[in-house]
């Protein structure tokens, strides 16, 4: 049977805007050391936008999202969404494509018009072996200060065509959580795939007392080892498909309830308003509840 406190604690959980699946991680909750958010759609609305194009000599903006936005095919992630929106506005139509990759933590692949295209961000130049040119290093650098994500069209594994920077929305609620759990006393911690100065500029603006930025998808549950090994117990907020082994190897997963079903099954708690707040709200209540049962 289900101990009384334990039922009342669901209950006001539910209330609070989490399904707990895992009493245990929620029991554990009051002890946390450090709290490790994914940035992408956890700390942001992961509702990004095309706030910038560069193009290479000889090509036009239109080309570059026809191409873009064809080579994205039907990919669920908010780069593929944003960069087809943005092809969209324009009235811009994708280019039929065959061949379609995805490139997990890196980007998307393509074959146009019997050509190799590829799109996606650092990670993806640098398994490419592609250096920019000095004015696409320029471009990258003033979005990235402002926090933006920058993605390359590459054509034939060697030739940046146009670069697009993205921009998302820091969720409002995530300034004020980061300030209520280092009152607690709990070190905040940052993991993206994103590149190492967007991660930067996040990391600066919400006061993270540590991040770990280009992390491929096979590597985000190692951070998380990392932190364990140094005797922390660690916490797991995300919601992506990538997050799903960091959130079961932490000591309590928090999933995002609008991530994706793969997150969602892999977290102990889920967050059902998406609000980064609700992790404080679950600290707060895991001590007042499992107090009252010692
Ligand atoms: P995050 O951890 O920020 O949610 P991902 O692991 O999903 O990021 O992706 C890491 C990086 O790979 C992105 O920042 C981007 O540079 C690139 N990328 C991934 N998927 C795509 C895509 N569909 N189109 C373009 N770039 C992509
Ligand atoms: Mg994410």
């Amino acid at each position: 049977a289900v101990p009384l406190v334990v039922a009342i604690n669901t209950s006001t959980a539910a209330q609070n805007g989490m399904l707990i699946r895992d009493r245990i991680a929620m029991e554990e909750a009051r002890n946390l050391d450090t709290v490790m958010f994914d940035k992408t759609g956890t700390l942001t609305k992961g509702e990004q936008g095309v706030v910038g194009v560069h193009v290479a000599d000889g090509w036009t903006e239109q080309r570059a999202f026809e191409i873009a936005a064809g080579v994205e095919g039907d990919s669920e992630h908010m780069i593929a969404r944003a960069i087809r929106n943005a092809a969209e506005e324009r009235g811009v139509s994708r280019v039929a494509v065959s061949n379609f990759e995805n490139l997990r933590g890196l980007g998307v692949k393509a074959t146009v018009d019997g050509e190799t295209v590829h799109l996606g961000g650092p990670n993806l130049l640098e398994q490419l072996g592609i250096e920019r040119p000095e004015e696409l290093v320029a471009f990258a650098d003033e979005a990235g200060s402002n926090a933006q994500t920058v993605v390359y069209l590459v054509q034939d594994e060697s030739n940046i065509v146009a670069a697009f920077a993205l921009a998302d929305v820091i969720r409002e609620e995530s300034r004020r959580a980061i300030d209520a759990l280092h009152e607690m006393g709990i070190e905040v911690a940052m993991l993206t795939g994103d590149s190492e100065d967007v991660a930067k500029a996040v990391a600066e603006e919400l006061g993270i007392d540590q991040y770990f930025a280009e992390v491929l998808p096979e590597e985000k549950d190692s951070k998380v080892t990392r932190l364990q090994s140094e005797g922390k117990l660690v916490a797991m907020v995300g919601d992506g498909v990538n997050d799903a082994p960091a959130l079961t190897r932490a000591d309590v997963g928090i999933a995002i309830g609008s991530g994706t079903d793969v997150a969602i099954e892999s977290g102990d708690i889920i967050l059902v308003d998406n609000n980064p707040l609700d992790v404080v709200r679950l600290v707060r209540l895991s001590k007042a509840s499992y107090r009252k049962m010692q």
